[in-house]
Protein backbone atom coordinates (compact mmCIF):
# COMPACT_ATOMS: atom_id res chain seq x y z
CA UNK A 1 0.00 0.00 0.00
CA UNK A 2 1.10 3.47 -0.73
CA UNK A 3 2.44 5.11 2.89
CA UNK A 4 0.75 8.26 2.36
CA UNK A 5 -2.75 6.73 1.99
CA UNK A 6 -4.57 7.47 4.87
CA UNK A 7 -5.37 4.67 6.81
CA UNK A 8 -8.68 4.62 9.75
CA UNK A 9 -7.66 4.35 12.85
CA UNK A 10 -10.52 1.66 14.17
CA UNK A 11 -11.36 2.12 17.89
CA UNK A 12 -8.66 -0.14 19.77
CA UNK A 13 -9.99 -2.30 22.32
CA UNK A 14 -8.72 -1.22 25.52
CA UNK A 15 -7.64 1.88 24.43
CA UNK A 16 -8.40 4.74 27.06
CA UNK A 17 -8.87 8.41 26.41
CA UNK A 18 -9.52 11.03 28.80
CA UNK A 19 -10.25 14.52 28.21
CA UNK A 20 -10.35 16.34 31.39
CA UNK A 21 -11.26 20.16 31.32
CA UNK A 22 -9.69 21.56 34.05
CA UNK A 23 -11.83 24.77 34.03
CA UNK A 24 -13.94 26.96 31.63
CA UNK A 25 -12.29 29.87 31.77
CA UNK A 26 -10.38 31.73 28.93
CA UNK A 27 -8.65 34.98 27.96
CA UNK A 28 -9.52 34.54 24.49
CA UNK A 29 -13.24 34.29 23.10
CA UNK A 30 -13.01 32.61 19.71
CA UNK A 31 -16.04 32.69 17.62
CA UNK A 32 -16.21 29.13 17.52
CA UNK A 33 -15.93 28.10 20.95
CA UNK A 34 -17.38 24.61 22.35
CA UNK A 35 -17.47 25.38 25.79
CA UNK A 36 -20.95 26.45 27.33
CA UNK A 37 -21.04 27.94 30.76
CA UNK A 38 -24.69 26.92 31.58
CA UNK A 39 -23.88 23.21 30.65
CA UNK A 40 -20.16 23.06 32.23
CA UNK A 41 -20.46 25.90 34.72
CA UNK A 42 -17.48 28.23 35.40
CA UNK A 43 -15.54 26.57 38.11
CA UNK A 44 -11.81 26.11 38.19
CA UNK A 45 -10.97 22.71 39.80
CA UNK A 46 -8.38 22.69 42.99
CA UNK A 47 -5.09 21.08 42.86
CA UNK A 48 -6.91 18.24 45.24
CA UNK A 49 -9.97 17.66 43.37
CA UNK A 50 -7.89 17.22 40.37
CA UNK A 51 -5.68 15.01 41.47
CA UNK A 52 -8.41 12.68 43.09
CA UNK A 53 -10.39 12.37 39.71
CA UNK A 54 -7.07 11.52 37.99
CA UNK A 55 -6.65 9.02 40.63
CA UNK A 56 -10.40 8.08 40.04
CA UNK A 57 -9.98 6.71 36.36
CA UNK A 58 -5.86 6.06 35.93
CA UNK A 59 -5.66 2.28 35.45
CA UNK A 60 -1.51 2.35 36.02
CA UNK A 61 -1.79 -1.04 34.55
CA UNK A 62 -2.17 0.04 31.11
CA UNK A 63 -1.63 3.78 29.47
CA UNK A 64 -4.51 5.83 29.62
CA UNK A 65 -4.13 9.03 27.05
CA UNK A 66 -5.00 12.39 29.30
CA UNK A 67 -5.46 15.48 27.44
CA UNK A 68 -5.83 18.66 29.52
CA UNK A 69 -8.56 20.96 28.66
CA UNK A 70 -10.27 24.27 29.40
CA UNK A 71 -10.94 26.85 29.14
CA UNK A 72 -7.50 27.40 28.54
CA UNK A 73 -5.42 25.04 30.66
CA UNK A 74 -2.24 27.06 31.10
CA UNK A 75 -4.23 29.30 32.80
CA UNK A 76 -5.09 26.92 35.66
CA UNK A 77 -2.12 27.65 38.32
CA UNK A 78 -1.01 24.44 39.21
CA UNK A 79 -0.97 23.11 35.68
CA UNK A 80 2.27 22.24 36.00
CA UNK A 81 1.85 20.22 39.24
CA UNK A 82 -1.34 18.46 37.67
CA UNK A 83 1.43 17.26 35.03
CA UNK A 84 3.56 15.83 37.34
CA UNK A 85 0.91 13.93 39.28
CA UNK A 86 -0.72 12.28 36.02
CA UNK A 87 2.80 11.22 34.89
CA UNK A 88 2.84 9.53 38.16
CA UNK A 89 -0.36 7.64 37.71
CA UNK A 90 1.19 6.70 34.01
CA UNK A 91 -0.76 9.07 31.88
CA UNK A 92 0.31 10.16 28.72
CA UNK A 93 -0.53 13.70 28.92
CA UNK A 94 -1.20 16.26 26.55
CA UNK A 95 -2.13 19.68 27.37
CA UNK A 96 -4.28 21.39 24.43
CA UNK A 97 -3.33 25.38 24.67
CA UNK A 98 -4.87 27.69 22.44
CA UNK A 99 -1.02 28.97 22.46
CA UNK A 100 -0.81 31.74 25.71
CA UNK A 101 0.91 29.53 27.99
CA UNK A 102 0.10 31.13 31.03
CA UNK A 103 2.30 30.87 33.92
CA UNK A 104 5.11 30.37 32.79
CA UNK A 105 4.40 26.64 31.88
CA UNK A 106 7.85 25.63 29.72
CA UNK A 107 9.92 26.65 32.91
CA UNK A 108 8.10 25.12 35.27
CA UNK A 109 7.67 21.40 33.66
CA UNK A 110 10.70 20.06 31.09
CA UNK A 111 9.74 18.51 27.94
CA UNK A 112 10.48 15.07 29.47
CA UNK A 113 7.51 15.42 31.87
CA UNK A 114 5.25 16.34 29.24
CA UNK A 115 4.40 14.19 26.62
CA UNK A 116 2.72 16.89 24.24
CA UNK A 117 1.80 20.22 23.92
CA UNK A 118 -0.48 20.81 21.58
CA UNK A 119 -1.41 24.83 19.95
CA UNK A 120 -4.72 25.74 18.35
CA UNK A 121 -4.36 27.86 15.20
CA UNK A 122 -7.15 27.87 12.36
CA UNK A 123 -5.58 29.74 9.65
CA UNK A 124 -1.84 30.03 7.96
CA UNK A 125 -1.57 33.72 9.15
CA UNK A 126 -3.06 36.62 11.30
CA UNK A 127 -5.43 37.72 8.46
CA UNK A 128 -7.29 34.39 9.07
CA UNK A 129 -6.45 33.09 11.98
CA UNK A 130 -7.57 36.30 13.96
CA UNK A 131 -11.24 36.94 12.72
CA UNK A 132 -11.81 33.91 14.29
CA UNK A 133 -9.60 33.35 17.48
CA UNK A 134 -9.30 37.21 18.14
CA UNK A 135 -6.61 40.11 17.61
CA UNK A 136 -2.93 39.32 18.08
CA UNK A 137 -3.60 35.27 18.54
CA UNK A 138 -1.86 34.50 15.27
CA UNK A 139 1.23 36.12 16.54
CA UNK A 140 1.74 34.54 20.71
CA UNK A 141 0.62 31.40 19.81
CA UNK A 142 3.02 30.89 16.49
CA UNK A 143 5.94 32.46 18.97
CA UNK A 144 5.22 30.15 21.44
CA UNK A 145 4.75 27.12 19.74
CA UNK A 146 8.27 27.97 18.19
CA UNK A 147 10.11 29.09 21.56
CA UNK A 148 8.45 25.31 22.96
CA UNK A 149 9.86 23.30 19.59
CA UNK A 150 13.25 25.21 20.30
CA UNK A 151 13.35 23.77 24.23
CA UNK A 152 12.60 20.13 22.77
CA UNK A 153 8.96 19.97 23.30
CA UNK A 154 6.95 17.68 21.42
CA UNK A 155 4.24 19.47 20.13
CA UNK A 156 1.18 19.68 17.65
CA UNK A 157 -1.21 21.43 15.99
CA UNK A 158 -5.22 21.50 15.95
CA UNK A 159 -6.76 23.21 13.12
CA UNK A 160 -10.61 23.24 13.41
CA UNK A 161 -11.79 23.68 10.06
CA UNK A 162 -15.10 25.69 8.91
CA UNK A 163 -16.51 27.76 6.13
CA UNK A 164 -14.26 30.21 7.26
CA UNK A 165 -10.89 28.83 6.92
CA UNK A 166 -11.41 25.75 4.47
CA UNK A 167 -10.17 27.03 1.62
CA UNK A 168 -6.75 28.68 3.23
CA UNK A 169 -5.99 24.65 4.82
CA UNK A 170 -3.57 23.94 2.18
CA UNK A 171 -0.92 26.52 3.51
CA UNK A 172 -0.53 24.69 6.87
CA UNK A 173 1.63 21.74 5.67
CA UNK A 174 4.51 23.96 4.94
CA UNK A 175 3.99 26.07 7.96
CA UNK A 176 3.81 23.16 10.43
CA UNK A 177 6.96 21.35 9.30
CA UNK A 178 8.60 24.10 9.28
CA UNK A 179 8.01 25.13 12.76
CA UNK A 180 8.76 21.97 13.78
CA UNK A 181 5.28 20.46 14.76
CA UNK A 182 5.54 16.75 15.01
CA UNK A 183 1.41 15.68 14.89
CA UNK A 184 -0.99 18.11 12.70
CA UNK A 185 -4.70 17.52 13.81
CA UNK A 186 -7.19 18.55 11.37
CA UNK A 187 -10.66 18.97 13.22
CA UNK A 188 -14.12 19.42 11.74
CA UNK A 189 -16.17 22.42 13.36
CA UNK A 190 -18.89 20.80 15.72
CA UNK A 191 -22.18 22.84 16.01
CA UNK A 192 -22.51 23.06 19.76
CA UNK A 193 -21.31 26.01 22.23
CA UNK A 194 -21.33 29.24 20.17
CA UNK A 195 -21.39 27.57 16.76
CA UNK A 196 -24.88 25.69 17.44
CA UNK A 197 -26.64 29.47 17.76
CA UNK A 198 -26.12 29.93 13.89
CA UNK A 199 -23.67 31.29 11.14
CA UNK A 200 -20.77 33.76 11.95
CA UNK A 201 -22.28 35.96 9.56
CA UNK A 202 -24.99 35.98 7.12
CA UNK A 203 -22.80 35.25 3.95
CA UNK A 204 -21.09 32.37 5.60
CA UNK A 205 -21.78 29.07 7.22
CA UNK A 206 -20.05 27.12 9.68
CA UNK A 207 -20.43 23.98 8.09
CA UNK A 208 -18.52 22.79 5.33
CA UNK A 209 -20.28 20.29 2.19
CA UNK A 210 -19.36 16.92 1.93
CA UNK A 211 -17.86 17.84 -1.62
CA UNK A 212 -15.93 20.27 -0.36
CA UNK A 213 -14.34 18.70 2.73
CA UNK A 214 -13.46 15.16 0.19
CA UNK A 215 -12.03 17.65 -2.44
CA UNK A 216 -9.87 19.71 0.14
CA UNK A 217 -9.09 17.83 3.32
CA UNK A 218 -7.08 14.60 2.16
CA UNK A 219 -4.90 15.83 -0.16
CA UNK A 220 -3.92 18.86 2.12
CA UNK A 221 -3.10 15.62 4.82
CA UNK A 222 -0.68 13.58 2.65
CA UNK A 223 0.84 16.42 1.57
CA UNK A 224 1.92 17.54 5.47
CA UNK A 225 2.74 13.96 5.79
CA UNK A 226 5.21 14.18 2.93
CA UNK A 227 7.12 17.09 4.82
CA UNK A 228 7.29 14.32 7.73
CA UNK A 229 4.74 15.29 9.89
CA UNK A 230 2.23 12.93 11.14
CA UNK A 231 -1.25 13.39 9.89
CA UNK A 232 -5.10 12.78 12.06
CA UNK A 233 -8.13 13.91 10.76
CA UNK A 234 -11.77 12.72 11.00
CA UNK A 235 -13.06 10.20 9.28
CA UNK A 236 -16.83 12.04 8.86
CA UNK A 237 -18.11 10.01 5.88
CA UNK A 238 -17.99 6.40 5.69
CA UNK A 239 -16.97 4.57 2.59
CA UNK A 240 -19.88 2.48 1.26
CA UNK A 241 -19.36 -1.54 3.17
CA UNK A 242 -17.12 0.33 5.74
CA UNK A 243 -18.63 -0.66 8.73
CA UNK A 244 -20.31 1.97 11.70
CA UNK A 245 -19.31 1.72 15.12
CA UNK A 246 -20.12 3.91 18.14
CA UNK A 247 -17.20 4.65 20.64
CA UNK A 248 -19.54 5.01 23.03
CA UNK A 249 -20.00 1.13 22.38
CA UNK A 250 -16.70 0.20 21.83
CA UNK A 251 -14.38 2.27 23.20
CA UNK A 252 -13.12 3.93 26.50
CA UNK A 253 -13.11 7.74 26.41
CA UNK A 254 -14.57 10.11 29.22
CA UNK A 255 -14.86 13.82 28.67
CA UNK A 256 -14.97 15.17 32.55
CA UNK A 257 -15.94 19.05 33.12
CA UNK A 258 -15.41 20.70 36.29
CA UNK A 259 -19.50 20.53 37.36
CA UNK A 260 -18.61 16.98 37.40
CA UNK A 261 -20.40 15.99 34.12
CA UNK A 262 -18.73 12.63 32.33
CA UNK A 263 -19.98 12.46 29.05
CA UNK A 264 -19.12 9.41 26.57
CA UNK A 265 -19.60 11.44 23.30
CA UNK A 266 -18.56 15.06 22.27
CA UNK A 267 -21.89 16.03 20.57
CA UNK A 268 -23.97 15.35 23.70
CA UNK A 269 -21.87 18.02 25.74
CA UNK A 270 -24.93 20.67 25.23
CA UNK A 271 -27.39 18.72 27.02
CA UNK A 272 -27.73 17.39 30.16
CA UNK A 273 -27.51 13.75 29.23
CA UNK A 274 -24.13 12.63 30.39
CA UNK A 275 -24.25 8.90 31.33
CA UNK A 276 -21.87 9.40 34.29
CA UNK A 277 -20.88 12.42 36.94
CA UNK A 278 -18.61 12.94 39.92
CA UNK A 279 -19.97 12.68 43.60
CA UNK A 280 -17.60 12.74 46.12
CA UNK A 281 -14.96 12.65 44.24
CA UNK A 282 -16.30 8.99 42.28
CA UNK A 283 -17.01 8.37 39.36
CA UNK A 284 -21.08 7.30 39.52
CA UNK A 285 -23.68 6.87 36.62
CA UNK A 286 -26.27 9.38 35.91
CA UNK A 287 -29.67 8.19 36.20
CA UNK A 288 -32.26 8.93 33.60
CA UNK A 289 -32.63 9.04 29.84
CA UNK A 290 -28.97 9.53 28.83
CA UNK A 291 -26.07 9.68 25.96
CA UNK A 292 -25.58 5.83 26.12
CA UNK A 293 -29.51 4.85 25.75
CA UNK A 294 -28.69 6.20 22.34
CA UNK A 295 -25.74 4.61 21.42
CA UNK A 296 -27.31 1.15 20.63
CA UNK A 297 -29.76 2.42 18.34
CA UNK A 298 -29.04 1.44 14.23
CA UNK A 299 -29.78 3.43 11.58
CA UNK A 300 -29.12 4.04 7.95
CA UNK A 301 -27.50 7.56 8.43
CA UNK A 302 -24.88 5.77 10.77
CA UNK A 303 -24.40 8.31 14.15
CA UNK A 304 -27.59 8.63 15.74
CA UNK A 305 -26.51 11.99 17.67
CA UNK A 306 -25.44 13.67 14.58
CA UNK A 307 -28.89 12.88 12.98
CA UNK A 308 -30.75 14.50 16.08
CA UNK A 309 -28.34 17.15 16.64
CA UNK A 310 -26.61 17.78 13.11
CA UNK A 311 -29.46 16.63 10.43
CA UNK A 312 -28.37 19.46 8.39
CA UNK A 313 -24.84 17.57 7.28
CA UNK A 314 -26.66 14.78 5.80
CA UNK A 315 -27.76 14.65 2.37
CA UNK A 316 -30.40 12.05 0.98
CA UNK A 317 -30.41 10.58 -2.58
CA UNK A 318 -34.07 10.60 -4.10
CA UNK A 319 -34.69 7.67 -3.36
CA UNK A 320 -34.43 8.70 0.80
CA UNK A 321 -31.40 6.52 1.50
CA UNK A 322 -28.71 8.69 2.71
CA UNK A 323 -25.57 9.85 0.15
CA UNK A 324 -22.84 9.43 2.97
CA UNK A 325 -23.13 7.65 6.52
CA UNK A 326 -21.90 9.80 9.03
CA UNK A 327 -18.98 8.15 10.83
CA UNK A 328 -18.45 8.80 14.57
CA UNK A 329 -16.86 11.78 15.46
CA UNK A 330 -14.68 9.57 16.99
CA UNK A 331 -12.98 7.72 14.21
CA UNK A 332 -10.05 9.00 13.25
CA UNK A 333 -7.77 8.74 9.90
CA UNK A 334 -3.80 8.87 10.47
CA UNK A 335 -1.01 8.99 7.78
CA UNK A 336 2.79 8.69 9.36
CA UNK A 337 5.10 10.85 8.35
CA UNK A 338 7.01 9.97 4.98
S1 LIG B 1 -9.27 29.00 23.22
FE1 LIG B 1 -10.70 27.28 23.41
S2 LIG B 1 -11.84 27.65 25.30
FE2 LIG B 1 -10.83 29.58 24.73
S3 LIG B 1 -12.38 30.69 23.59
FE3 LIG B 1 -11.12 29.58 22.11
S4 LIG B 1 -12.21 27.63 21.76
FE4 LIG B 1 -13.05 28.56 23.66
S1 LIG C 1 -20.51 10.69 17.81
FE1 LIG C 1 -22.19 9.28 17.36
S2 LIG C 1 -21.20 7.35 17.00
FE2 LIG C 1 -19.69 8.65 18.12
S3 LIG C 1 -19.97 8.28 20.32
FE3 LIG C 1 -21.34 9.95 19.76
S4 LIG C 1 -23.30 8.95 19.27
FE4 LIG C 1 -21.73 7.36 19.20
Amino acid sequence: MNSSVARTVGFIPGERNVFFHLLTGCNLSCKHCYINPSQHGTATLPLETVRAWLKCFSRPERETNLILLGGEPTMHPDLAEIIRSAKGMNYHVTVDSNGYLFHDLLERVSPRELDFLSFSLDGPEAAVNDPIRGHGVFATCTENLKKAVAKGFHTSLIYTVSGLNIDHLHRMPELVADWGVERFFIQVIGLRGKPAAGAPAPEMAWQVDPGHWLAVVPEVAARAAELGVAVTFPKVFLDSGEPFECAGLVAENFFIFPNGRVYQCPLCEDYPIHAFAMENDRLVRHAGLNEDRFFTLTIPEGCVMNKLLQPENIEYLDDGTPRHRISCCLLKQHIDPQ
